[in-house]
């Protein structure tokens, strides 16, 4: 299959290039597009075919379910048996945005597309262009992020490229997300909504809006014997073709440990590489260091934490070693993406 690949901008939407994109999902076959999170592999949500195409297109697990997008509050009914009061709260304040919901399904939303699950996720998402691929695609795209299972998410069309040329008709290529991590998720079916997955969208901010907000106890631990309540947490995601090690501690021991093991791997013939931030990176003397940002303002992390696992994956670096991040904030969803990408090996030291 041949990929076209479209150049979309936010700040001049081209409605009849959109409208072609819309075509192909109303058609039955696969987009990818930007949103402010990740890159999204876009299908019918109400079309079995679709999604099985997705699952395949991705090689993903079929047990692994996909967040259903939309572009307007008025679409959602449609998509779920009832619409608790909170949830409505949440969509005024966080809709559209990086916040995914997650309700009790209705018929019209088929089993292909939630993994089996009698519920189903669904996010409205804040890109421009996204909002207007999906009106022109009929208003529900079911979308995962558009990396081949267990590769990182793209953050830019290139990286949709690498893992999907050849396998879906088209990428909209919107140039770099703004945000680089995947949306944050939270069940509304439950009395007291729970946070699945965290993301951009912190528990802090949710508590702004409902009095109290729970956490899925597997969402950063390793080895827990319960499953997660989100599918797609039990499988070892994002991960660099590398070793990957976050060395947790004091700066300056930190960077000494680091440097230590870096020098004795490289005799053994690895290629190594360290995952810094601004403030140290050039304290580093693996083979290849890179600066995930600015740790006072994590944004800038959470950002570049996908492309630079990716860049390593391109420079054949076989042992990373990465810093370690606070967990307040948006710190927390950097943190779970980083332990699974790490298979959850880190050393306090
Ligand atoms: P991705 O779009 O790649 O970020 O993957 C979507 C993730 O959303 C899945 O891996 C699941 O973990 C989660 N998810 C989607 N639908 C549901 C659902 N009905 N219940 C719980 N988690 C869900
Ligand atoms: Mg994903």
């Amino acid at each position: 299959m041949d990929t076209k690949i479209i150049q979309v901008d936010e700040q001049h939407i081209q409605e009849e290039l959109l409208r072609q994109a819309g075509g192909i999902i109303r058609a039955g076959g696969l987009v990818a597009f930007p949103t402010e999170t990740v890159y999204g592999l876009g299908g019918d949500a109400l079309n079995p075919g679709s999604s099985k195409k997705i699952y395949a297109a991705k090689g993903r697990p079929s047990d692994n379910p996909l967040i259903v997008h939309i572009c307007r509050m008025e679409d959602l009914a449609y998509l779920v048996k009832e619409i608790p009061e909170a949830a409505v709260k949440l969509a005024e304040k966080f809709w559209p945005g990086p916040l995914t919901m997650i309700f009790h399904k209705s018929e019209a939303v088929p089993p292909e597309t939630t993994g089996g699950l009698d519920t189903v996720a669904v996010r409205m998402p804040s890109h421009k262009a996204a909002l207007a691929f999906i009106r022109e695609a009929g208003g529900y795209v079911a979308a995962p992020s558009a990396n081949r299972s267990g590769r990182p998410s793209p953050t830019s069309a290139k990286y949709v490229a690498e893992d999907m040329a050849g396998r879906i008709e088209m990428i909209l290529d919107g140039g770099d997300v703004e945000i680089g991590l995947e949306s944050t998720i939270i069940d509304m079916t439950e009395e007291e909504p729970v946070i699945l997955r965290p993301g951009y969208i912190t528990k802090e901010m949710l508590e702004e809006v409902l009095s109290s907000v729970g956490e899925d106890g597997t969402m950063m631990a390793d080895n827990c014997r319960q499953a997660p309540k989100a599918p797609g947490m039990k499988y070892r995601h994002y991960a660099p073709k590398g070793s990957l090690m976050i060395v947790d501690g004091e700066e300056e021991q930190v960077t000494a440990y680091i440097n230590g093991q870096t020098e004795r791997l490289r005799k053994e013939g690895h290629k190594t590489g360290v995952i810094g931030t601004d403030a140290t990176i050039a304290r580093y003397r693996g083979d290849v260091c890179k600066s995930a940002g600015d740790r006072d303002d994590e944004r800038t992390i959470a950002k570049e934490l996908y492309r630079i696992l990716r860049e390593f994956d391109e420079e054949e670096v076989t042992a990373i070693f990465s810093e370690s991040f606070d967990t307040a904030g948006i710190g927390q969803a950097i943190m779970n993406r980083l332990l699974k990408a790490a298979g959850h090996h880190i050393i306090h030291l």
